[in-house]
């Protein structure tokens, strides 16, 4: 197949597009009045175009009939026409015999040759709508048991109570009805709209799609967008579902693409690079770099030198030392006379990253600043008027090096010439907010850092954009953490072990998915760290962290534990991100069936710093599938950050490895990053090779 579909057929959507037409309310349609407008608007379903997203969760094929004999000894869902013959009410209503209720109704149906009773459990309304004599078409599961029919006869009876049924019109056949002889969808409900309306209203809005324009499939099998959207609603047959989902999955990563791509940055004047500050901070190094750390850096230098601003992505396992190349490729930057600003996700990651390029800058005379959004100290105006001094510093260039979290990316920050942007744990920020970070500075360059590896084929897709390199080493002398799982109820081993770790001069983080527990069974930062100090380890200083702590605390814990003072750290994800403290040599988890590979990659990736065997502990429910532990399990026997992404991609989908701000990520509503990837690829050509693109409005209500 030509890898370069038809863009433009794609394209030819008014529908899906949101045309104005397309944004009328669902009032237009029949059988639509204001109540049941308002009960579709739970659905998000506000307008014909919501209605044409709303898409179909699976199908059922009603295309070839089963007679009765046949649905009974079938396991699958079958449909059959048949005509209603009797109504019988079984069994004695709750309130005994003055109750005007009158038991179950039994609708008994017959095909010709058969009989099956329908059991319509909480739906009396039947006997008013499916009167004797009538024709219906009844699909859902039917079984056949043996039951009594009379007093001491016995023979097998055929019902079901799991069916769906709809009328025929009087003098009507079963095919003439939309409901039957055709693969029928089935759509994602909520309270008080049924499966029925929901078909009939898509029926209507797809007849009148689909008697527009013809739809045709191009060379490459695809169809323009509305017809595609009608297909997915209403397919012919599976082959034109499949192709429609296709069609529509291809349309969302057009725009996904469109989105992502960085617009051919201007020719510049290439810097002259020369290392004098580098070589001074390289000098008072107690380590030697690592190759990987040294080919990063050469990369790093060519887009430094070259005369477009270059975009890199810079993936390398937790601990490889990403944090150093950067500062290291700053060093240049603030030789050749520019700025450099590193925005970081947290306000902990940010201090104490503004802290190691203190040291380690210092030795080079590069000055360094830290803006987080609050004060840490003194009282506020004092706060403000230090930002306020700090701006100013940053707006003459007298700054060189700026941590900061998105506080950098407010409007009152300016540079006098900011020539590097560095991202650290970019999966954590918007395309938007880099962006708009890069526009501070004139042609600046742009380095993106993570340490949650995007698997190579999803990195094309989304990253296609961007130089990659990759820091496969990590510093020598670094052990493998060894990992081991336990169940949650005998964490008493766990605790045992963690003691004569912690006898040996080692430090541990405890890890608990939440600051609060939410429902049995779950665990919660505080009553962790309550247990902690009534076991045996509280003879060691313990402390608790969370996001809810101020920015202060939080600080000052973190120094206490990076200082050795404190020895068991109960803390949230707040320690997820590059916190570097090479004296902890445990790091627990619990409910670690909560997290994703690459997170738990990533808080493991907090111990094992330092020369001294260090230890994973992941703490399971007792409840959780044998898949569950399975999944776990990869956590034992791989410590490669790109293997775990992996599973992670096949088992969770992007979502976690990308995180969900990744501009239109969440937009996609049929295509599937994790499947799709060719799709994305071919996508990706089109949109580079300039075609037109659709503009797809989504609509999520
Ligand atoms: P990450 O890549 O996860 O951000 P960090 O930048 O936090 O890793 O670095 C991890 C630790 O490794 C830090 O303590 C850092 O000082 C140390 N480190 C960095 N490079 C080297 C090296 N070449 N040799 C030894 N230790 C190193
Ligand atoms: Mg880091």
């Amino acid at each position: 197949m030509d890898p370069r579909p038809a863009a433009t057929h794609i394209v030819g959507g008014v529908a899906a597009s949101g045309g104005r037409e397309w944004q009328r309310p669902l009032t237009v349609l029949s059988g639509v009045g204001p109540a049941t407008a308002e009960r579709l608007a739970r659905l998000g379903i506000t307008s014909l175009q919501a209605l044409l997203w709303h898409l179909p969760r699976g199908y059922e094929d009603r295309r070839y009939p089963s007679t009765l004999q046949e649905a009974a000894a079938s396991a699958d869902s079958c449909v059959v026409v048949a005509e209603v013959v009797a109504h019988r009410f079984v069994g004695i209503p709750r309130g005994g015999g003055r109750s005007r209720r009158r038991g179950t109704l039994h609708l008994e149906i017959s095909d010709g040759r058969r009989r099956a009773a329908l059991l319509c459990f909480g739906r009396a309304y039947l006997a008013r709508t499916a009167r004797v004599g009538s024709q219906v078409v009844v699909s859902g599961h039917f079984t056949a048991r043996s039951g009594t029919i009379a007093k001491n006869t016995t023979a097998t009876v055929v019902e079901s109570s799991d069916f769906e049924l709809q009328l025929i019109p009087a003098g009507a056949s079963a095919h003439e009805t939309p409901w039957f002889g055709r693969i029928v969808p089935i759509y994602p409900l909520t309270d008080g709209v049924t499966q029925l309306l929901l078909r009939r209203l898509t029926l209507q809005l797809c007849a009148s799609l689909t008697a527009t324009e013809a739809a045709s499939a191009d060379g490459h099998g695809l169809l323009p967008l509305d017809n595609a959207l009608a297909a997915m609603h209403w397919p012919e047959d599976f082959e034109q579902q499949a192709r429609a989902r296709n069609s529509v999955a291809f349309a969302e990563l057009l725009t996904l693409q469109r989105s992502l791509q960085r617009r051919r940055p201007p020719p510049r004047i290439p810097r002259r690079l020369s290392h004098y500050l580098r070589e001074r901070v390289v000098a008072t190094l107690p380590f030697a770099l690592t190759s990987g750390q040294m080919r990063a850096l050469a990369e790093i230098d060519a887009d430094l030198a070259a005369n477009v601003a270059g975009s890199r992505l810079l993936q390398g396992d937790v601990g490889c030392g990403k944090t150093l190349v950067a500062l290291l490729a700053a060093c240049a930057v603030v030789e050749a006379g520019e700025q450099v600003a590193m925005i970081v996700p947290t306000e902990l990651l940010a201090r104490q990253h503004a802290e190691t390029a203190r040291r380690t800058l210092g030795a080079a005379d590069i000055n360094v600043a830290c803006l987080v959004t609050a004060s840490t100290s003194g009282s506020r105006s004092e706060g403000a008027r230090s930002r306020a001094h700090l701006l100013a510093a940053l707006a003459r260039g007298d700054v060189d090096f700026v941590v900061g979290t998105h506080a950098l990316l407010q409007s009152d920050v300016a540079f006098g010439h900011l020539g590097l942007v560095v991202v650290d744990e970019q999966h954590r920020f918007g395309v938007a907010q880099r962006r708009r970070l890069l526009g501070k500075g004139h042609n600046a360059d742009l380095l993106l850092m993570s340490a949650t590896p995007i698997p190579r084929s999803l990195a094309l897709t989304v990253y296609g954009d961007l130089q990659r390199t990759n820091i496969r080493e990590l510093p020598p002398g670094r052990q493998p953490v060894r990992t081991h799982l336990s169940r949650m109820d005998r964490l008493d081993k766990v605790y045992r072990r963690l003691g004569l770790e912690l006898d040996r001069g080692g430090q541990a983080y405890v890890v608990v998915p939440r600051i609060r527990a939410n429902g049995p069974g779950t665990v919660d930062v505080k009553s962790v760290f309550a247990t902690l100090r009534q076991s045996p380890l509280r003879r060691f200083a313990t402390a608790m962290i969370h996001g809810q702590f101020d920015d202060a605390s939080k600080h000052l814990i973190m120094e206490q534990f990076r200082a050795g003072a404190i020895k068991i750290l109960v803390a949230t994800t707040v320690v997820e991100v590059g916190v570097d403290v090479p004296g902890a040599t445990c790091m627990v988890v619990l409910s670690a069936e909560r997290f994703g590979l690459a997170t738990l990659h990533q808080l493991r990736g907090r111990v094992g710093r330092g020369a001294a065997q260090s230890y994973a502990f992941l703490g399971y429910a007792p409840s959780l599938t044998a898949a569950g532990v399975h999944r776990l399990q990869a956590m034992k026997q791989s410590h490669d950050g790109f293997e775990l992404a992996e599973l992670d991609l096949q088992q969770r989908g992007p979502g976690e490895l990308l995180g969900l701000r990744q501009a239109g990520l969440q937009e996609l509503r049929v295509a599937d990053l994790a499947r799709d990837l060719e799709l994305a690829r071919q996508a990706r050509e089109v949109v580079q090779g300039g075609e037109e693109a659709p503009i797809l409005a989504h609509h999520r209500g």
